[in-house]
């Protein structure tokens, strides 16, 4: 009886691991992590975007607003131009030279012509203005903030005249000489013949007291005639200009950025900081105070000013893009799907290697005994019978077949055949104690023993024969003997070049008819072994 050639070749599916499933989590983490790290990184691009359009829009506002301090300074500068080519200035010259600039520009508040004054030229001064302003007297303001009369100092710089003359009577006289800011812009204006502007003030008359600040520029006239002269002996007569911040602000910025920045001109000449506009922050803003841009103006008629805008988390918001935020969720997304799709297919995977692993344990069993059935014995032979021809090693054949095993069934009935079959079967069973020794039902009544790497099997045959033999059972129809008992036919070779598996069958199966032939119950080897044994 020759093997078939086994087609069962199984590929073995690799079984689906708690390893797999934690590598597949540890690469969704990363992938996400690495997802993140992508938006962050465009997050961060666009931030920077948004602080760069916005930086630039501060630039333009910072220009705008310099222009418009620039241009008011202009005013002031081309009045005091024109005022010094008046003779002799009186209240109502003045008015028309100011009152078309005033009524055209909302950022000045007032114009005001002051002269210095010496102690002794301070009664002559105060009489000829009474001729224009009857009750005109030099004052001061003392820390209550009452207008009282100046005390005795060097000199004096009261102002002489002013417009727009109604909203600033109480002003006419005021000495500005007795304020130290006022003073010390004076002296420089004085020493540097240049326009000098003062540190903020706040503007009394103003809503909210709005700050501002005064600007003077300086004539220097001859003392006879009134007219531009040079040297120590000159007279000093200021045309100064009072200006709001705020509404510099609104001539230039207006509301451009919606109340989204919080904007301020800080004056920080020789290192002191004076605020000389805020704008109101809402309370219900975020500041984003690490992205303030600050712009420094030049020269502000002597002072050092700064331009700074403060955006509100809302205004970045506003201008942010989704694409950050869309890689994060549609890269999320996609990693998690991966994530459900690998370990849904993995179950599959498992599911199905255990589907496959039973359907293989059930095709290569004996269903009744257990044993390997014929289809894992000839995959077996065929295997051990390359590897012995690939060792050269030996390889052994056991045949076993039941003795007149048809007149029991026949007499005690199929089921207590049955159960013989079993026994029998348990009895090989325990025979076979190598690794690679198999015991397999070959067919019917007939079992067969795979012994690889075995010069003599003899002593197997034996033991199995003997092993049933032990088993007692019940056999009053044998013929060979009392008991049920089995005939055994060895064979063992090593396979020579060229030779053929089925050399060894055949031998085995023809030692195990002789057995029969001689009486059964008896193990007969085959000769092929019986010449191994003598070499
Ligand atoms: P021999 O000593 O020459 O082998 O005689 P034998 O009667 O054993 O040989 P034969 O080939 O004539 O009969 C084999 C019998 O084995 C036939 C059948 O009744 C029995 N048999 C085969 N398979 C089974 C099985 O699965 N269960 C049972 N109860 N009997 C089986
Ligand atoms: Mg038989
Ligand atoms: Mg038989």
């Amino acid at each position: 009886m020759l093997p078939e050639r086994p087609n069962t070749e199984v590929a073995s599916i690799p079984k689906a691991s708690p390893a797999i499933r934690t590598i597949t989590l540890i690469l969704a983490v990363l992938s996400i992590i690495v997802f993140a790290a992508l938006a962050r990184f465009l997050y961060q691009a666009e931030t920077d975007s948004i602080k760069r359009d916005f930086s630039a829009e501060v630039a333009q506002q910072a220009l705008s607003f310099e222009r418009e301090v620039l241009l008011n300074l202009e005013i002031l500068f081309a009045l005091n131009a024109s005022v010094a080519l008046v003779d002799d200035l009186t209240p109502e010259r003045f008015d028309q030279l100011t009152g078309d600039i005033l009524s055209r520009s909302p950022a000045i508040q007032a114009f005001a012509w002051a002269e210095i004054v010496t102690p002794d030229t301070l009664t002559a001064v105060e009489s000829r203005m009474n001729e224009w302003f009857p009750g005109f007297s030099v004052t001061e303001r003392d820390t209550g903030g009452n207008v009282v009369p100046v005390a005795v100092r060097p000199q004096y710089a009261p102002v002489l005249m002013i417009e727009p003359i109604a909203a600033n009577q109480a002003a006419l006289g005021f000495d500005l000489a007795s304020e130290p800011r006022r003073l010390s812009a004076l002296l420089q204006a004085m020493e540097s013949g240049k326009m000098v502007a003062t540190a903020g003030i706040t503007l009394v008359q103003e809503p909210d007291n709005q700050r501002g600040f005064l600007v003077f520029a300086p004539q220097f006239l001859s003392p006879e005639s009134g007219t531009a002269a040079t040297g120590t002996e000159s007279r000093v007569v200021f045309v100064n200009g009072v200006f709001r911040v705020g509404e510099l602000i609104n001539q230039s910025v207006g509301n451009t950025f919606n109340q989204q920045v919080q904007l301020q001109v800080i004056d920080r000449t020789r290192g002191a900081e004076d605020v000389l506009y805020s704008s109101i922050a809402a309370e219900s803003e975020r500041w984003l105070i690490a992205q303030t841009v600050v712009h420094d103006l030049p020269d502000v008629a002597g002072r050092q000013w700064y331009f700074e805008v403060t955006p509100a988390a809302s205004l970045y918001t506003e201008r942010r893009g989704y694409v950050p935020w869309l890689v994060l969720g549609s890269g999320s997304t996609v990693v998690v799907l991966l994530v459900v799709y690998v370990l849904v297919t993995q179950r599959q995977n498992q599911a199905l290697n255990a589907a496959k692993s039973e359907l293989e344990r059930i095709s290569l069993t004996d269903s009744m005994t257990g044993l390997a059935n014929r289809r894992h014995f000839d995959q077996h032979l065929e295997q051990q019978w390359a590897l012995a021809v690939r060792q050269r090693s030996a390889l052994s054949l056991v045949m076993v077949d039941i003795d007149n095993f048809k007149p029991y069934n026949d007499e005690y009935g199929h089921p207590e055949g049955d159960a013989a079959l079993k026994q029998v079967a348990r009895a090989l069973q325990r025979m076979a104690t190598r690794p690679l020794d198999l015991v397999a039902r070959y067919g019917g009544e007939e079992f067969a023993l795979v012994l690889p790497d075995t010069y003599d099997s003899t002593q197997v045959a034996e033991n199995c024969r003997q092993a049933v033999e032990a088993l007692g059972l019940r056999h009053e129809y044998s013929g060979a003997s009392d008991v049920v008992t089995i005939s055994v036919g060895v064979c063992s070779l090593v396979p020579a070049e060229g030779q053929s598996l089925s050399e060894l069958s055949e031998q085995a199966d023809r030692a195990m008819y002789q057995a029969k032939q001689e009486g059964r119950n008896r193990v007969v080897v085959c000769s092929s072994e019986r010449d191994l044994h003598r070499a």
